[in-house]
């Protein structure tokens, strides 16, 4: 299953080289090559899912199960002093390959990086709204 002119699905397979941290039949974990910090990879799936929206349950599973293996090694190999599991969804999200791909973020305490959102600060009727949009 993969997608003609996806370069993470030519990534996966072999067709173009990357720095590979791990493989397996369905997974390949690269280095990103435009780091947010030392050590940023990210798992991509050898199949061809857009994003969140089109992956399977089982390769749901898979990816976040290796998700925590990853953090666990690469905490010990690299001394980080924290990690991130980032994930974007659509162009809105800051999304830019169109291959579904989970960022493995490890944090160092003077990295200077920051991830991160400007908090609202919604009312309590606010929150309710949203909370009956969701759940109703
Ligand atoms: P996103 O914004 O979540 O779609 O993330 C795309 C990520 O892919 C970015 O962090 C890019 O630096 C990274 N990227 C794009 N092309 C390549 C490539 N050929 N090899 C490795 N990482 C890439
Ligand atoms: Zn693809």
């Amino acid at each position: 299953m993969r997608e003609d002119n996806c370069i993470f699905c030519k990534i996966a397979n072999g067709d173009i080289p990357s720095k590979a941290l791990y493989e397996d039949n369905e997974f390949k974990v690269i280095l990103d090559l435009g780091p947010a910090t030392k050590g940023h990879a990210l798992i991509l799936p050898k199949n061809h899912y857009a994003n969140i929206y089109d992956l399977p349950d089982e390769a749901a599973s898979k990816a976040m199960l290796l998700a925590k293996k990853m953090t666990i090694h690469m905490t010990d190999k690299l001394g980080c002093d924290g990690f991130n599991l980032v994930q974007n969804n659509g162009k809105a999200a800051g999304q830019t390959v169109f291959h579904f791909h989970l960022h493995l973020i490890p944090r160092y305490n003077d990295d200077g990086q920051t991830l991160g959102w400007k908090p609202l600060e919604p009312t309590q009727e606010e929150l309710e709204e949203i909370k009956k949009v969701i759940t109703e």
